[in-house]
């Protein structure tokens, strides 16, 4: 077998076996085929698509590329969520504290930013001090230590997704069903949780912008994720805007923070709560989703999801002391307040050019070696459906220089569609695909 042949085949539409695809996956961790050539074949994928059969072959190729984590011994179910990406998406750093405040184990591989998406490795990074890679033992023994880990993949736990990520990212090749799902699910697989909650985002922030595509996208991974014996659910969520406030490594962390202490926005706070109580049901720890909600509702209020925030900070050497204290977390030098141009209902906040924007002042990456700035990134003033009078403050960039500054302004302009009547904001949830 020849990786030029693999790459050919794909590229004339044709379906590869699985043999090719366990070939073509292996070789590429073990460095013999090329960034180069994996990039043809990632384009070639998304251009020509892929069969479910083959869709399979590659997450199990992707598994199969390092370790699989056994969790058994965690004497209790293990939950995991995972998003398929989307702008101002910080869901895990709630929700992870939030469902471990009920006692179930939360193990997680997480990824980094991913074209205009933010990854959960990167703001996890923007706390001085915290560790995302983790050797298998390690992610081990902080799990039964401190009852919650997320991780990236290193090389012994998906090694294949953590090359592939980088290389999708900088060669357009993200938005592909086949290598979403193969991505999120090798993740899933080899974390070794038991249940799995899928956040699938919809909209213009989204890699899949219609319901029709993500719905497709949805039951293709659960039918994955049953394949292997796990329980999943989809919550398919709106990303036509960004989720919260804040976009940006730091500033999302803050805002995490400030969720867990019942003060974040409302839209970011119900999200979280409701992929939350569905990775309660399916953990099994509540028999509905209202009673789950009741009991998070409570790990909230009681400040006990907060608590565990602090000891998963610490567990993974993070500096607990931003939860207190959130001048601790990296602040970018300059700040310039954006001033609505009119007054007007906000009918757009277009979270794919909001996302362009926070990458453009350094949030994201433009190649793969590139270094992230923590500091940077956009908070709005106003979602979809406000109505704002002009000259009133719309959204605060926070960047490393006057010029970025002023550039992510314009830019961030450019995202803002206005109506001079009411506009209805789209809903937050679109619909919940439960797999029993
Ligand atoms: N999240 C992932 O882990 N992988 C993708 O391909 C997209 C989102």
């Amino acid at each position: 077998m020849r990786a030029v042949e693999i790459i050919a085949k794909k590229r004339d539409g044709l379906p590869l076996s699985a043999e090719e695809i366990d070939f073509f996956i292996q070789g590429y961790v073990r460095g013999e085929i090329a960034d180069y050539q994996a990039a043809a074949w990632a384009m070639a994928v998304y251009l020509r698509g892929m069969t479910e059969e083959e869709i399979i072959a590659l997450t199990m190729a992707m598994v199969r590329s390092g370790e699989v984590v056994d969790l058994s011994g965690l004497g209790a179910p293990v939950v995991d969520k995972h998003s398929t990406g989307g702008v101002g998406d910080k869901t895990t750093l709630v929700v992870a504290p939030l469902v471990a405040a009920l006692g179930l184990p939360v193990a997680k591989m997480s990824g980094r930013g991913l074209g205009f998406s933010g990854g959960t490795l990167d703001k996890l990074e923007a706390i001085p001090g915290m560790r995302v890679t983790l050797s298998l033992e390690e992610f081990l023994a902080t799990v039964r230590r401190t009852g919650i880990v997320v991780a990236g993949q290193t090389a012994h736990l998906v090694p294949a997704d953590g090359k592939l990520y980088a290389l999708r990212d900088v060669t357009a090749t993200v938005a592909s069903i086949p290598l979403i799902a193969s991505s999120i699910m090798s993740k899933k697989i080899a974390g070794g949780a038991n249940a799995i909650v899928l956040d699938v985002k919809v909209g213009r922030g989204a890699f899949m912008e219609d319901l029709a595509h993500a719905r497709e996208l949805a039951h293709l991974m659960m039918r994955i994720g049953q394949g292997v014996g796990r329980r999943v659910t989809a919550v398919l969520s709106d990303m036509n805007q960004p989720l919260g406030l804040a976009v940006g490594n730091a500033l999302e962390v803050a805002e995490a923070i400030e969720t867990l202490k019942g003060r974040g926005p409302r839209d970011l706070c119900e999200h979280c709560l409701v992929v939350a109580s569905e990775m309660v049901v399916l953990g099994g720890a509540a028999r509905d989703t209202g009673e789950a909600r009741q009991a998070l509702e409570q790990a909230l209020a009681s400040g006990a999801a907060l608590e565990r925030f602090r000891v998963w900070i610490a567990g993974q050497g993070g500096d607990p002391h931003v939860v207190d204290d959130l001048t601790l977390l990296p602040q970018a030098p300059h700040r310039l307040t954006v001033p609505a141009p009119r007054s007007g209902y906000l009918a757009a906040l277009d979270a794919q050019e909001i996302g362009l924007t926070a990458v453009m002042l350094g949030a994201g990456r433009a190649r793969k070696e590139d270094a992230i700035d923590p500091r940077v990134g956009i908070v709005l003033r106003h979602k979809m459906g406000d109505y704002v009078e002009q000259g009133e403050p719309l959204a605060i960039i926070h960047a490393a220089d006057v010029a970025s500054a002023q550039a992510a302004a314009t830019r961030f302009l450019g995202a803002c569609q206005w109506a001079e009547g009411p506009v209805q904001a789209p809903p937050l949830i679109y619909e919940i695909l439960r797999g029993d």
